[in-house]
């Protein structure tokens, strides 16, 4: 049959590429459909400091390139396709592709989930400029600056806890009256020193020349404008999973995550879930390649048991 495969995994980032790799190397006729010509999202990243064996860090689109070229290099096939509808619920599952449709016994959905963006003016333009959207991956060009963190809830917490052990001074600032954490945490932010809150306060713009030097906020109060200089600003308002072709079929968490847990196995037989579009603790480029390794192994597991 046309384009019947053992595994095809959905999306072709350091998840997609790297269950592929592994599905490959266990000799399993694998495709990875990806709709950008080099998947991931860290293809916008100029420097990637926290992936181990790259120390002096490296670009993100040399990384997705070579995890890309790596999987290749065992077989798997890279397909630039839009997925637009799937069927997983039967035995053979039917990916429909843009230009074409893809049959296998098991799927792998590695579609991500894109950082919640503001939409305001100079986000886009200063992104790696002053513009980040991960604390973990940025927090050190920040030793000893004054840093904005953007976001109400645990992730923006979250992030201004860390760059207080590392920036001089952390401006948390949010849109709402309060912050939705629990009071522990609260409190364990109003413990640190460095951490200044402005709530109430809706971004406007990223001001800069060549990095951003201040961010223009609206009070909510009373519309006053005015502009709080800063190095950096860290955008931290969550993801945006890339699930709602599967919703329906694949059970979700009530944020739109796919509910897997570190075996990567999902409610329906045969379908598994690897990366920032599955429920877990640590998102990234490490624990997305981590989980594509288990789900490949999960994956040939599944086809040799069923068989
Ligand atoms: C600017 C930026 C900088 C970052 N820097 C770092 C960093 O330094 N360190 C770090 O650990 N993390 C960083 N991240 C986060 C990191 O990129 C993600 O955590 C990681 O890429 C998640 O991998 P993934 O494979 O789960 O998903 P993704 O990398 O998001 O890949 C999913 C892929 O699926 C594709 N896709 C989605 N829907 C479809 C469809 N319907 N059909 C076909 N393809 C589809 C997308 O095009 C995408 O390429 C950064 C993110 C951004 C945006």
């Amino acid at each position: 049959m046309a384009n019947m495969y053992d595994i095809v995994i959905v999306g072709g980032g350091p998840g997609g590429y790297s269950a592929a790799l592994y599905a490959a190397r266990a000799g399993l006729h694998a495709v990875v459909l990806e709709k950008q010509r080099i998947g991931g999202q860290a293809v916008q990243s100029e420097n990637i400091e926290n992936y181990p064996g790259f120390d002096a860090g490296i670009d993100g689109l040399s990384l997705s390139e070579k995890m890309q070229r790596g999987a290749e290099r065992f077989g798997a096939e890279m397909v630039t396709d839009e997925v637009c509808r799937v069927r997983l619920m039967q035995p053979v599952k039917i990916i429909e592709g843009a230009k074409q449709t893809y049959r296998a016994p098991a799927v792998i959905l590695a579609t991500g989930a894109p950082p919640k963006k503001l939409g305001v003016q100079g986000e886009e333009e200063m992104l790696g400029r002053g513009v980040h959207y991960y604390a973990a991956c940025r927090s050190m060009m920040y030793k000893r600056k004054t840093v904005a963190v953007i976001g109400d809830g645990e992730q923006a917490a979250e992030a201004a806890m860390l760059l207080s052990r590392i920036a001089k001074r952390v401006c948390l600032v949010h849109r709402g009256i309060r912050m939705q954490i629990n009071p522990a945490y609260m409190n364990k932010l109003k413990m640190m020193g460095n951490i200044e809150r402005y709530a109430g306060s809706r971004i406007l713009a990223f001001l800069h020349t060549n990095w951003v030097s201040s961010i223009r906020i609206r009070e909510e109060r009373d519309g006053e404008i005015w502009n709080l200089p800063c190095d950096g600003a860290f955008i931290c308002l969550g993801g945006v999973p890339e699930t709602g072709l599967f919703r329906g079929q694949v059970a979700l968490d009530e944020q739109g995550y796919i509910l897997a847990n570190e075996t990567t196995i999902t409610n329906l037989t045969g379908v598994f879930a690897a990366g920032d579009v599955r429920t877990k603790l640590l998102r990234g480029i490490l624990t997305a390649a981590a989980d594509g390794a288990v789900a490949a192994q999960q994956a040939e597991r599944y086809i040799v048991e069923s068989i």
